[in-house]
């Protein structure tokens, strides 16, 4: 056995050692000195610099071996899980098939909090924050976009308004608690189209009426727009795409303007995943059933939307460039946006009209 240095903790002065293994303890003897140390007090390591293997032991006493062949035949007869732990991490932390581990784990990690945590925590701090922080951020939103002229006043009769608006306040609804306020608005730049802001304003835009076949396809629409506002969805993505500026200011309890604009730039760009599309959706089947109308509807107005929207390809460029681009126009959309897909909503619409 080559040899093994004992340090005292008290000296830097190395004393050679003999060990003699028991059950839960070993047993230093250097020289004049003997130390009784039970297993579960040893901790081991690699000395980086010389490679060496050493015993760290209470009392800043150490026992550092010129052979790890030692050391390791002396860890083999060591029961305790935690040293097991250390040998294995001092004998794979160099190697590449570890550094991939640890380099997997943490992707890992960062995804389940991008994909789990942080819409969690979006959600939790979005109930938490007062109604009117969203109402103001809903009427900046619905100012900017009357202000750059993105919607324009609607050319519907105030009857014909006053009809689709008494037709949806009739309806039943699966919570009577869900805030909800309709206006009718133009907006060619967008086409036909609805959307729902976080205070329950739900802008229904004529291109989409004028294209409608029925008023029970708009009572569709409307449903689905109600189960935005319903489930949260603009609340949650707003705090979710400035999370740090919600936690901070739900923290101070001061939601300053400097909030309000940032969420309402937000708002402008606001796409929804397809989980949210699928639960407005699911929404909407629920509330068309609770009222005899078929889920059918929406699936119809997803049809005619679909033979209505330009074809992209044949637009003349030339054309275009004449006009404006407003710059909400092109991204606030929602039923259009379609994620997932137009095919499957439908295919699953009609599905639930079948039950
Ligand atoms: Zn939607």
């Amino acid at each position: 056995m080559a040899r093994i240095d004992f340090f005292d903790g008290s000296s830097a002065i190395a004393h050679e050692a003999k060990i003699s293994v028991h059950l839960d303890h070993i047993v230093i003897h250097a020289g004049a000195q003997t130390h009784s140390i039970m297993l579960n007090d040893i901790r081991t390591t690699l000395s980086t610099p010389n490679g060496r293997r050493f015993f760290q032991l209470p009392h800043d006493m150490m026992l550092e071996f010129h052979d790890n062949q030692d050391a390791e035949a002396i860890l083999d007869r060591l029961k305790p899980e935690h040293l097991k732990k250390e040998r294995w991490f001092d004998q794979n932390y160099r190697t590449k098939r570890f550094l991939t581990g640890v380099l997997v784990t943490f992707v890992g990690l960062i995804a389940l909090l991008y994909f789990y945590a942080l819409p969690a925590t979006s959600a939790w701090i979005a109930s938490k924050v007062p109604e009117d922080v969203f109402d103001k951020v809903s009427k900046a939103v619905l100012n900017d976009m009357i202000a750059d002229k993105t919607l324009e006043p609607s050319k519907l009769p105030e009857a014909r308004q006053a009809q689709l608006r008494a037709q949806f306040d009739q309806l039943k609804k699966p919570d009577t608690s869900v805030p909800f306020k309709l206006h009718f608005y133009s907006a060619p730049d967008i086409g036909p189209n609805a959307f729902a802001l976080p205070s329950g304003d739900v802008v229904l835009l004529d291109e989409l009426v004028n294209i409608t076949q029925s008023d029970a396809q708009t009572m569709g629409v409307l449903s689905h727009e109600l189960g935005h506002v319903a489930l949260h969805h603009s609340a949650r993505g707003i705090v979710q795409s400035s999370i740090v500026s919600f936690a901070l200011a739900a923290w101070m309890g001061d939601y300053g303007s400097t909030v309000v604009n940032l969420a309402a730039a937000k708002v402008a760009n606001q796409k929804y995943s397809r989980d949210f599309e699928r639960e407005a959706d699911d929404y909407a089947i629920k509330m068309l059933k609770l009222n005899q109308i078929s889920p059918a509807v929406l699936a119809d107005v997803f049809v005619v939307m679909e033979q209505s929207a330009p074809d992209e390809s044949q637009t003349d460029k030339a054309d275009q460039a004449d006009k404006p681009v407003n710059k909400t126009a092109s991204t606030l959309k929602d039923l259009f946006q379609s994620h997932p897909p137009t095919p499957e909503r439908i295919e699953a619409l009609r599905k639930a009209a079948q039950e």
